[in-house]
């Protein structure tokens, strides 16, 4: 079969033939119709010398994707082939302490498909049995390979009720467009989106935020206080992992407010602790992943009564191929992409 690989410890990946893997007993091979690329592929493909982020070389990527069963291990029950499924890339081991307490997501043996172990940037994947999400129908097949992604933004979003607030967005990437609209379908009052690029400034728009503004045209807490009032916003949600973005996040949110922290700075950050979240009663929130399967549920119900309707965020279409042309897209300096979908 064919993959994108990566197969040294220079930046970039490799498309190139494989063998097709072979299922364990609790596995599903499936058929990869789409994936879509995130921030750990990007990881990966970017990576080089000493920090590369493959665990092993060479290496197949991929967290998010999607595809047909064709073939099912012995102990994998409730599927047959054919069935559509989503793939949740958190392989939780189901007996740890977060799991037995109903958090799959942060589980003590965590490993993620396509980053500890091969991913789904190929033409067939194994993924285990309890990490596959069977579709009900074909309704969702166009966006299936973006499932993962969009639980971790219905994660963020709707973890606190959300009817009548005002929510801050901070980072407009993928993720932080699907949240616009998750947070407008839950109520929000109105949403306000950050982020440098033009281009995803006016896909926020478009997914539902009442006014995009450019956090380094300056003045930019000004601007928000200009749409939310003195007091400051509800709830902030930090997609980007900026620096600036999260000291900008705490500024703008009002005395008791909700601080969901998404993003991942690549450095330690400095905050005023005491100042910026202990004195003012703010409640941080970490989020990573998915709440395996109750985010699938919401996600599910958001999409198919129409609710919530990510497709104007996915703005770009390549086949496995000419995998480099998106990376390249993503990584230019414009970012004039939403999700990009790769099909083989
Ligand atoms: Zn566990």
């Amino acid at each position: 079969m064919k993959a994108i690989v990566k197969i040294s410890r220079t930046r970039g990946a490799s498309y190139r033939d494989v063998e097709v893997p072979e299922i364990k007993k609790d596995e599903l091979l499936i058929r990869v119709t789409a994936a879509s690329i995130g921030p750990g592929d990007l990881a990966i493909h970017n990576s080089a010398g000493p920090d590369c982020a493959a665990p092993a070389l060479p290496f197949i990527f991929g967290q998010e994707f999607c595809g047909e069963v064709v073939e099912i291990g012995s102990l994998a029950k409730g599927f047959e082939k054919g069935d559509f499924i989503s793939v949740e890339s958190h392989i939780f081991c189901g007996v740890c302490g977060q799991c037995r307490n109903d958090q799959r997501h942060i589980c003590q043996n965590l490993r993620v498909i396509g980053r500890d172990v091969p991913g789904g940037l190929a033409e067939y994947a194994a993924v285990p049995a309890r990490c596959s999400w069977k579709h009900t129908d074909d309704s969702l097949k166009d966006i299936g390979a973006i499932m993962e992604p969009f639980g971790s933004s219905v994660h963020a979003v709707l973890a606190d009720d959300l009817v009548g607030r005002t929510v801050l967005i901070s980072g407009c990437a993928p993720q932080g467009l699907f949240a616009a609209a998750i947070a407008k379908a839950g109520g929000a009052k109105r949403v306000i989106a950050l982020d440098p690029s033009d281009y995803r400034r006016r896909l926020a728009v478009k997914m539902g935020a009442c006014t995009a503004i450019d956090p380094s045209a300056g003045n930019c807490l000004a601007k928000i206080t200009k749409v939310c009032g003195p007091e400051g916003v509800d709830a902030v949600i930090e997609m980007s992992g900026g620096a600036r973005a999260v000291e900008l996040g705490l500024k703008a949110l009002r005395p008791g407010g909700r601080f969901v922290a998404f993003g991942l700075p690549v450095t330690n950050l400095s905050l005023d602790y005491a100042g910026d979240i202990v004195k003012r009663g703010i409640r941080l929130e970490g989020v990573a992943g998915r709440e395996i399967f109750r985010s699938w549920y919401k996600m599910e119900s958001l999409l198919k009564s129409g609710a919530v309707n990510p497709r104007p965020a996915l703005t770009h279409r390549f086949s496995f191929k000419d995998f480099s042309k998106a990376f390249a897209l993503i990584n230019s300096k414009e970012q004039k992409c939403g999700k990009i979908i790769l099909t083989p």
